[in-house]
């Protein structure tokens, strides 16, 4: 079977064609600036170099199209023909309480996606035009849609309810919902797969550590704490996010400083985080190249973020109840040794020790806890779109 993964943005496509005999990737690519001018293709079939296509690309059908047109190309194709598609899965968003689950997508579905526009105004409408745009393009094809929040529907209402009136929940949806559900997911399965354990036995925190990053509580496979909310914003200190502030500075700032909720909502979710309190760069390899030469911003940034990610473990671990894995995924997670040594240091009475020299590893799936250390430690590269790819499978599977 072959499945195509769309990750529809505002003004990107980015796509993986994946055999699932194999699990092996056959292309992939990303179109950008779509509507704007430089737009763009670029195109790798597997193993191949690089290919970059510049052409007017006014929307998101006319993307999907030189997607597909770029997948079966007589020189730098992958297939015969578009009929050698035999699914389509979509990573969207937020699925609200609707979605707790991968879903075949059908009319109801898009309506209920489109309900839900006022919880993620920024991604789930393009997420909706890649999907329509597809429907186009492969009207006989499966198309199914994974949720980022969906892993998270497990939360027991006293993790996911905030101090607020009840009637807010009610008439809003005000709660936390999480995201990066399809990665921590993955690493959390992979995770038990390298123990050899079955994931149904495993208290695990999973640190997906990015440009924006979150940390999740999983008992036996399922969600049960994390730490973004209602929104990407909360929880460890981002890239750029401010994540959990006091809410009185809101407030405040908006008093003192003349903003609107356009300006606070720049403020808090483009200008602070590690960008904001370092001043020099919202990129953590930057950071630690600027605090090696003796920014001591850039490392007061750095020792946030390490301080922040250890005190979610802690959490976590009494969340659980105990704890035997602890896994550190994306760009920061999978790369920089100096992070993870910082997170775990001092974690040891909580039974983690990490292994120096094992943990000069980048990029790698590895175990970097020390010998004996009561709770594994592993560093696992994530794959959304392998996830995204494996639910779609097995929805689509069913009819076709
Ligand atoms: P996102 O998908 O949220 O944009 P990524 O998971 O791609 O984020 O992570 C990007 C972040 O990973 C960047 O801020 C970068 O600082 C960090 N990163 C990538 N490689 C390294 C590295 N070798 N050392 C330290 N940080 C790294």
């Amino acid at each position: 079977m072959k499945v195509l993964v769309l990750n529809s943005g505002s003004s990107s496509v980015k796509y993986q064609l994946f055999d699932m005999q194999q699990e092996t990737v056959l292309a992939k690519g990303l179109v950008e600036r779509i509507g704007l001018e430089g737009a763009v293709l670029n195109h790798q079939p597997g193993g191949g170099e690089k290919l970059s296509f510049q052409r007017d690309i006014p929307d998101h059908s006319v993307a999907i199209k030189m997607v597909l047109d770029a997948l079966v190309n007589s020189e730098h194709g992958v297939l015969e023909s578009i009929e050698e598609i035999n699914a389509v899965g979509h990573r969207l968003v937020h699925g609200g309480n609707e979605f707790s689950n991968s879903v075949l997508i059908d009319e109801k579905v898009i309506e209920t996606v489109k309900k839900l526009y006022d919880l993620a105004p920024l991604h789930n409408p393009p997420g909706i035009k890649g999907i329509e745009a597809c429907q186009a393009a492969l009207p006989e094809v499966p198309q199914v849609a994974v949720f980022d929040t969906a892993f998270h529907q497990t939360m027991p209402p006293y993790a996911y309810l905030y101090g607020l009136p009840y009637e807010l929940y009610e008439k809003y949806a005000i709660r936390r919902y999480g995201f990066h559900g399809t990665s921590h997911k993955y690493v959390a399965q992979r995770g038990a797969e390298l123990m050899g354990r079955s994931l149904s036995s495993l208290k695990i925190v999973t640190c997906h550590l990015g440009n924006g990053a979150s940390i999740t509580a999983v008992d036996g496979g399922r969600s049960v704490d994390t730490s973004m909310g209602f929104t990407p914003l909360e929880g460890l200190t981002m890239g750029t996010r401010c994540g959990i502030i006091d809410p009185a500075i809101v407030t405040f700032l908006m008093e003192k400083e003349g903003l609107d909720s356009d300006g606070l909502n720049e403020l808090m979710n483009k200008k602070s985080g590690v960008l904001g309190i370092s001043g020099v760069s919202s990129d953590f390899r930057d950071l630690e190249q600027k605090a090696r030469e003796g920014h001591e911003r850039s490392q007061l940034a750095l020792d946030v973020f390490a301080y922040e990610v250890k005190k979610y473990i802690g959490a976590y671990a009494a969340a659980l109840g105990g704890l035997d894995l602890v896994v550190f995924t994306a760009g920061l997670g999978e790369n920089s040794p100096e992070m993870r040594e910082a997170v775990c240091n001092g974690l040891e009475f909580l039974g983690i020790t990490i292994d120096k020299d094992k943990n000069q590893v980048r990029g790698k799936e590895t175990e970097i806890s020390a010998e004996g250390s009561r709770v594994k430690v592993f560093v696992i590269p994530t794959n959304e779109e392998l996830m995204i790819a494996k639910d779609t499978r097995e929805i689509a599977a069913d009819i076709i």
